[in-house]
């Protein structure tokens, strides 16, 4: 037995036969030919809903970096995988350019460095406090 032509149907792919003379077949029959329809179908909306996912995450992120980067008076910030320089406009700029992975690791730094923040500020005021 030669190479054989299987469907095209991903959940199929049975070797089809090859008649002499007839035109190759892709699909072993209709229901073949229209699961293997509905499986692109698929595949796209679910492309498509990823990208949308990725999308509303990095929104998300976005907003989250700026509102933390802003409480930090936008300082520069380098992690092992990048450096941000800084200044408002530096802070944008990799917004726009960078891979959700990126904005992850920056909005967990920045949300890291309000939370430090927020702790050195409650330290200085225990110690007013106490030499008052
Ligand atoms: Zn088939």
């Amino acid at each position: 037995m030669n190479e054989a032509i299987r469907c095209q149907n991903p959940s199929c792919k049975h070797p089809i036969a090859i008649i002499p003379g007839h035109r190759r077949r892709q699909y072993c029959n209709d229901a073949c030919k229209q699961a293997a329809h509905r499986a692109r179908m698929l595949a796209a909306q679910q492309k498509e809903w990823a990208r949308k996912g990725d999308l509303q995450e990095r929104n998300k992120l976005i907003d989250e970096i700026l509102e933390d980067a802003e409480r930090l008076e936008f300082p520069a910030c380098s992690t092992e995988s990048f450096t941000i320089k800084p200044g408002l406009n530096c802070w944008l700029t990799f917004c726009n350019e960078s891979s959700n992975a990126w904005l992850r690791l920056a909005r967990d730094t920045v949300y890291l460095r309000v939370q430090a923040l927020a702790g050195r500020e409650r330290l200085r005021q225990l110690s007013a406090n106490v030499t008052r």
